[in-house]
């Protein structure tokens, strides 16, 4: 679908995946205006295909445009044109267990222009592909302490799912992967002393029983599957608090997760802050892996789905 700036979105059109024609002086490719999305699609043991919180994408891609001083596709046009793509590409589908459809809708300013200022012309396209687990195994986080490696500070795009957010995690990864870590974990910019995200999950702490995740404050993504795992854990009976977590409770904590689209919930087997690594329990007995185990079966239709978290998608 193409939009010039302030106008109504156009009708798209389904097409096979291929490249795309674009300008020089776009402005997605000079001054990185441009967001996506991530969201799944799951086969159910009865040959459904199931959407999860598809408003939910449309409405981060919605905050994420006003940010950007882009226009954005009604959540209407949004969740409409995800189901169309998986209808398209029902067949890709993989069977239950077997992995999910991922999908990635792009909102980008396609306009050509030179200077500093919103394209005036965007494009907002979704493509899709099977994924089977993101992850293999729990997670060896290295904490990244050099805090110019930050992905965002206060008053940044953190808190949105910009383009530009994800090329600052590289170096980090990098060092990161080539000493043997899965994933980097970083810290608030301001301060250096307390826990925000990593590369692409949110992450959450339990001890004694309390779970605690650090609190959107517009440095780091509001997860949808941070947002559906509170209240799962919450309708399990605990308690989760959205505070500041230290460095230090963090390395104290008798349990760490992260979650996310990709991960879906995958627990911490370590993390290493400096020179000091620390432990944590993983799992069946983790409170990690029955908080997948609910999130999973709600999504694939194998658990009820309560608060109407699921999107059915029929080829009418
Ligand atoms: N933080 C970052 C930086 C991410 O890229 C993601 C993945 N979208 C998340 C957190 C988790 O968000 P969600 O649960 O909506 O996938």
């Amino acid at each position: 679908m193409k939009c010039a700036k302030g106008d109504k979105f156009s009708q798209g059109s389904i097409v096979p995946f291929g490249n795309i024609e674009i300008s020089p002086s776009a402005g997605i490719l000079n001054y990185g205006q441009g967001l996506f999305e991530g969201l799944k699609a799951h086969r159910t043991e009865d040959g459904h295909v199931l959407l999860f919180r598809p408003d939910e994408n449309a409405q981060r891609m919605k905050r994420g445009a006003d940010r950007l001083c882009m226009p954005s596709p009604s959540p209407g046009q949004f969740v409409n044109a995800v189901k169309q793509i998986v209808i398209a590409n029902k067949r890709w589908v993989p069977p239950p267990g077997k992995g999910s459809l991922y999908i990635r809708p792009l909102l980008i300013g396609t306009g050509a222009l030179l200077g500093v200022a919103p394209a005036p012309e965007y494009t907002f396209l979704i493509y899709c592909s099977p994924v089977g687990s993101y992850q293999k195994g729990a997670l060896n986080l290295k904490v990244e302490d050099k805090l110019y490696r930050a992905i965002s500070g206060c008053g940044g795009t953190g808190g949105i799912k910009s383009v530009t957010n994800y090329a600052p995690v590289y170096t980090a990864m990098a060092d990161a992967k080539a000493n043997g870590f899965s994933d980097v974990l970083f810290l608030d910019s301001a301060t250096g002393k307390h826990i925000e995200e990593a590369s692409a999950c949110n992450v959450f702490v339990l001890k004694d029983n309390a779970i605690s995740t650090p609190a959107i404050d517009g440095t780091i993504l509001p997860g949808i599957t941070r947002k559906s795992i509170i209240d799962i854990a919450i309708d399990l009976g605990y308690q989760v608090m959205e505070r500041s977590v230290s460095v230090e409770e963090m390395l104290g904590a008798d349990e760490m997760f992260c979650t996310g689209t990709a991960v879906v919930v995958n627990s911490v087997a370590s993390v290493t802050y400096k020179e000091t690594r620390v432990d944590y329990k993983t799992g069946p007995a983790t409170l990690s892996s029955k908080l997948r185990k609910t999130l999973v079966g709600i999504q694939t239709g194998c658990l009820e789905d309560k608060k109407s978290w699921t999107v059915r998608v029929d080829s009418t």
